[in-house]
């Protein structure tokens, strides 16, 4: 291969071919190749369960883009909406279901896998039920609202013989892949320092915000909502565990939105190599999703890092200095089809119910250092993800 990294920046292809061309890539496994576009009917069908926000917007549409999975069934508590969805979606009146009957999903083989998109405090329950049914799950983040929800839904799964897969998009997302598999190769010498600011402002007269801003239905704020990104990347760009967390909040507790929950949270992981996390949240100052690699020669920043579009990563450092140009794919959809492909056994599960679990421990660990006064507090699970997302998944 005889392409410069200037040519590359010119066709638009410097992330991925570069990381290629320069053995970065070749010191992994090969990555596994997602599914070409399936036959209609060998298409794994999603059920949908909630029909808010996130499935409205992205959801649903990313399922039309999808090649191995299929919009299959709906599941709504509100029956004229459902009946507008199916029918824009072109899915027959018998693909609705209720909150009540959604177990009947249970006889209906056009469905394969269902798709928790519900507030968290309902992640459990809906899980749990999916497994009954013997269908696989595909849980939204945060995977619950306790440890021991989702330690419950874990053993569901199992129980059930079930894949369970929690919807981390940015596992499936092509600059945050290539700044894994750029901090993997040494490149930049060892990563050191992480510094991830998760935060976006918050309306308690949006239903979907209402929710959020309760800690029983949410579980944690702005913490569990936009703070997980922080805590999950810090850990699948240094691709190790933190061993020691010590976290401070300062939430005006005058401020209607704040009765339950915690408003800004910043906290601090130091990992078993000397690497060190600072995170930050909040629901009251607002918006970004933005994440810096300081390595030993190089500084990597993802800003926007965690968006549905327009991600945006740079490297500082000779002789990368500049933007790195991939293509956009839309997440929603790779992740969808990702789901599709662990199921048919074609690939790894890179981000399992323990994925989410060991964030669900890590947000326990910062919510007890806050109400500790900082205090570090020492955490230790044993947990090694079993799938780098930087190996097994392709760029794009
Ligand atoms: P939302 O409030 O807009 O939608 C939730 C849906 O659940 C609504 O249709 C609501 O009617 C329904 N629902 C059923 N029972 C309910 C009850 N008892 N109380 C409240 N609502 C009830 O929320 P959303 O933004 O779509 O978020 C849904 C899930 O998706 C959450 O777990 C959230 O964390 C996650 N999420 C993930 C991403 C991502 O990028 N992966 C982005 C946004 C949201």
């Amino acid at each position: 291969m005889s392409l410069s990294r200037r040519d590359l920046i010119e066709l638009g292809l410097a992330g991925t071919s570069a990381a290629l061309i320069t053995n970065v890539a070749s010191a992994q496994p090969a990555v596994q190749q997602p599914a070409a576009k399936l036959p209609e009917g060998e298409r794994i069908g999603v059920a949908v369960v909630g029909l808010g926000k996130l499935s409205l917007e992205q959801i649903i549409p990313a399922l039309r883009k999808t090649t191995g999975v299929k919009l299959a069934a709906l599941v709504s508590g509100h029956p004229d909406k459902a009946r507008r969805v199916a029918a824009e979606n072109n899915l027959p009146a018998d693909a609705i279901y209720s909150y009540e009957d959604f177990d009947r999903i249970a006889r209906d083989p056009r469905v394969g896998i269902v798709y928790i998109v519900l507030p968290n405090f309902l992640h459990k329950e809906y899980t749990i039920r999916a497994f009954k049914t013997g269908k696989h799950v595909l849980c939204e983040k945060p995977m619950a609202t306790t440890v021991a929800d989702a330690e419950a839904m874990i053993a569901a799964g199992k129980a059930a013989n079930r894949q369970l897969m929690i919807a981390y998009r940015c596992h499936y997302e092509p600059k945050n892949l290539e700044a894994m598999r750029r901090i993997r190769s040494g490149r930049y010498g060892k990563p050191r320092l992480v510094v991830t600011d998760m935060l976006r402002g918050s309306d308690l007269n949006d239903p979907s915000d209402a929710w959020r801003l309760d800690m029983v239905k949410s579980g944690g704020g702005a913490l569990a909502d936009m703070g997980i990104y922080g805590i999950n990347g810090a850990r699948y760009l240094l691709n190790e565990e933190p061993v020691e967390v010590r976290a401070w909040e300062h939430t005006d507790r005058s401020d209607p939105r704040f009765k339950t929950v915690p408003d800004l949270v910043a906290w601090q992981f130091r990992f078993p190599s000397g690497a060190i996390a600072n995170g930050s949240t909040s629901f009251s100052v607002g918006g970004t999703m933005r994440w810096d690699v300081f390595c030993d020669k190089a500084r990597l920043r993802g800003d926007p890092g965690a968006y549905y579009n327009g991600n945006h990563l740079e490297i500082f450092s000779s002789p990368d200095e500049g933007e790195v140009k991939i293509a956009e794919v839309d997440q929603f959809a790779r992740e969808m089809d990702w789901m599709g492909d662990v199921v048919r056994g074609r690939v790894p599960l890179v981000s399992p119910g323990e994925e989410g679990l060991q964030d669900m421990r890590l947000m326990a660990a910062i919510l007890q250092s806050t109400r500790e006064g900082g205090r570090t507090v020492t955490v230790d699970w044993q947990y090694k993800r079993a799938h780098d997302p930087a190996v097994a998944v392709p760029v794009a």
